[in-house]
């Protein structure tokens, strides 16, 4: 007794949610732009719909993952009618900003929203290492929730439908500063020792450091004081010039680093916050 579901669009991300539905056993409407992308997915089981209207009526649960919320709000405006009284999850990515209006905009229609960030990518969906943050309306998020499930671990983060982009982009932020800092890492130990480099030290360095974010690491603040941190930085700089490599990003951090250092702060983090309002 799998409640039915819709899925709006197919792209990578939308292609993988709908499998993952479909795979657990929950009858599947699907509808993308290019109606070709659904071939695979009907051959397994799902149903094609012809127009965003059929799709959005299919089911009371109607999932969408598209390009950004522009596409979102295309598509929906001429099917709005068809969405009052169902449960519209949207997967997109967007800004808190444009969750909440979209928020609005439904919850005048009588429909119920729920917006979410997935925190994985297309081949996660499904397992224990993808999740995805979601916000908005409770009740849709209790009741979506068995379908949900099937998709990742499901985090509810609270009635501001704009909560989950901000988690999201947060956290896409501080992938990207990562993945900028391996790639400063890279360049500075040079291409041909870059494969080893990786497999054998940056990955299993990275977890490790990654492993005490957010547990209140007071001991390991207290065994890396500030000041010897920023003289490492400050080395890290150095030899990235010497090496011919721009730093852009590190820089950055060490100005923020020393500056606090010689304001006396023990504590980074408030003063770290304080510097980067200041500098946007
Ligand atoms: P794709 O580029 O693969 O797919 C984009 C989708 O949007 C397609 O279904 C496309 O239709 C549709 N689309 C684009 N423009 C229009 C339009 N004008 N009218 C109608 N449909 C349109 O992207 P993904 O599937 O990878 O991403 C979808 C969402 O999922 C994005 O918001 C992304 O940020 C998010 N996401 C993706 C992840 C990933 O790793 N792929 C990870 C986490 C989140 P058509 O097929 O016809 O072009």
């Amino acid at each position: 007794t799998n409640s039915p579901v819709t899925v709006l669009g197919l792209g990578s991300m939308g292609s993988a949610l709908a499998a993952a539905l479909l795979k657990a056993g929950h009858p599947t409407t699907v509808w993308n732009r290019s109606p070709g992308k659904a071939d695979d997915l009907v051959a397994a089981g799902a149903v094609r719909a012809a127009s965003v209207t059929d799709a959005i009526k299919a089911s009371p649960l109607v999932i969408a993952c598209l390009l950004d919320y522009p596409v979102v709000e295309e598509l929906l405006a001429p099917a709005a009618d068809a969405l009052t009284g169902r449960d519209l999850v949207n997967l997109t990515n967007g800004t808190p900003d444009q969750a909440r209006a979209l928020a609005a905009r439904l919850d005048a229609r009588g429909a119920w929203y729920v917006d979410g960030g997935i925190m994985a990518i297309p081949r996660l969906i499904g397992t224990p290492e993808g999740f995805i943050l979601y916000s908005g309306s409770r009740e849709t998020f209790d009741r979506a929730r068995p379908a949900l499930d099937r998709l990742g671990g499901a985090h509810y983060l609270g009635g501001d439908a704009g909560l989950a982009s901000l988690y999201d982009l947060a956290l896409l932020s501080a992938m990207y500063g990562m993945a900028s800092g391996v790639r400063h890492a890279i360049t500075m130990v040079g291409e041909e020792r870059a494969a080893e480099f990786g497999s054998a030290y940056l990955a299993p360095w990275l977890q490790a450091m990654a492993a005490p974010i957010g547990q209140g690491a007071a001991e390991d603040e207290e065994a890396s004081p500030l000041g010897m941190q920023a003289v490492g930085m400050s080395n890290i700089v150095e030899a990235s010039r010497g090496e011919g490599v721009p730093n852009v990003l590190l820089s950055h951090l060490l100005i923020a680093m020393q500056d606090i250092v010689d304001a006396g702060h023990d504590d980074l983090l408030p003063p770290l916050i304080d510097q980067i309002r200041k500098a946007g």
